[in-house]
């Protein structure tokens, strides 16, 4: 059996005309001969009003309760896709999350996928050739609905590819693929026909928000090539894949921007051991997540500690830095909003030098000041003042050629 996953987010099943160009792409995988399963997120809009529903009702939304509404959005699109399919002659049924099976733990609104039983999906599949499954949701062990996070259908896609052996996994959007950079602000964005796994959770975690990133996690685990294209056109888009030769020759693929960030410095930390286990223990504790970490040469017994988290966390982060100010004769304690993260990412690069260099020469040609650098295997980061960001992004994609077919050194 041939089997075809195919995912449609929620502007591609925003109404009856969208969901017609979705049975398009269906049957043309029919038309290959494959079984189809089609993986549907809520009808656009549909998740937030559902959220916002649960929030008016009570001050704290429970959170099961909270998952078990709003896994409706996806029902109801699987529930209207089947039935159209059915109404023009295609042997379809609708699969919601409990009844693929698809097991996760109890972290509602937040679940992982623990396991699929892909048995009786294929027996399904003896029966029907379209199974338009929901995207979004699974079981908890003592059977009650969860959601995976906002973005979830994109990871009920991959799994449900892993799972059922598919051949392709297609995720359709309204964008035709992962560019190089954000069109919207770099007009010479190029899309890439390939990128590798790590590339694509390097972009993805800073902004390319086209993929959620457990999704590429989990194909990268299990080894699902993942076809990101869009609905509305037929042409190829970016195939997210394992790194091969050609990916290497490339030093970088792309440059990613990250506006959600708030710097925080922390003057006159006294220097000795377990201070840094002090400060970001509680933060982690309060799930802060903290990004770049900088600390200082010390003088005279103390240092002063630099680093970035989200700016969604920035009360939460000055209330517990407060707590923690005096025990550590912290003298004074910083923030400036105003950041942002710019970032030059591809996997050729670990086996290269000079990369860095162009980097922080590109940004010196236009009077760019670094305020803090990290860099990882496959990656260069450096945060700049957030009014610099469009310009930084145009000078990086340029100084690297990404306009053509990006920088081989
Ligand atoms: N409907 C959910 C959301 O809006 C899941 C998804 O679309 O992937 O986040
Ligand atoms: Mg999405």
């Amino acid at each position: 059996m041939r089997i075809l996953v195919q995912k449609f987010g929620g502007t591609s099943v925003a109404d009856l005309d969208c969901m017609r160009q979705v049975e398009a792409k269906v049957r043309r995988g029919l038309a290959k001969g494959f079984k189809v399963v089609v993986v549907l997120s809520a009808m656009a809009g549909e998740t937030n009003r559902l959220l916002s529903m649960a929030n008016q009702w009570a001050k704290s939304p429970d959170p099961g309760e909270q998952d078990c509404l709003v896994a409706t959005g996806e029902q109801i699109s699987v529930a209207l896709f089947a039935s159209m399919l059915i109404d023009s002659g295609i042997k379809a049924r609708s699969l919601l999350g409990f009844q693929a099976a698809i097991k996760t733990n109890e972290f509602f609104g937040r679940a992982r996928i623990l396991s699929i039983d892909s048995r009786k999906m294929i027996e399904m599949l003896e029966k029907y050739d379209v199974l338009a499954a929901a995207g979004f949701q699974g079981v908890s062990p003592d059977g009650r609905i969860t959601t995976l996070g906002r973005g979830g259908s994109d990871t009920s896609a991959v799994a449900l590819a892993a799972a059922l052996k598919a051949e392709q996994c297609e995720i359709y959007t309204d964008v035709d693929g992962v560019y190089t950079t954000d069109p919207n602000i770099c007009s010479m964005a190029r899309k890439l026909d390939r990128i590798a796994y790590d590339e694509m959770l390097e972009m993805a975690s800073m902004g390319a928000k086209v993929l959620q990133i457990r999704s590429v996690e989990f194909a990268k685990k299990f080894n699902v090539p993942v076809h990101v294209r869009s609905t509305f056109t037929d042409t190829p888009g970016t195939l997210v894949t394992k790194e091969d030769h050609r990916m290497e020759e490339v030093l970088v693929s792309g440059i990613a921007y990250d506006k959600d960030q708030c710097r925080f410095t922390l003057r006159d930390v006294v220097d000795r051991p377990g201070v840094a286990a002090k400060i970001f223990t509680p933060l982690a504790g309060a799930g802060v997540l903290v990004d770049m970490i900088i600390q200082n040469t010390s003088r005279d017994g103390v240092t002063d500690m630099t680093f970035t988290a989200s700016r969604n966390d920035l009360e939460k982060t000055l209330a517990i830095l407060e707590k923690i100010r005096e025990h550590l004769g912290i003298k004074e304690i910083l923030h400036d909003l105003h950041v942002c993260k710019v970032s030059v990412i591809g996997v050729g690069m670990r086996n290269h030098s000079g990369v860095a260099s162009k980097a922080f020469t590109a940004l010196h040609d236009e009077n760019i000041n670094i305020l803090m650098i990290s860099t990882s295997e496959i990656k260069i980061t450096c945060l700049i003042e957030e009014k610099y960001t469009e310009l930084a992004v145009r000078t990086l994609h340029d100084a690297f050629e990404l306009e053509k077919n990006g920088f081989t050194g």
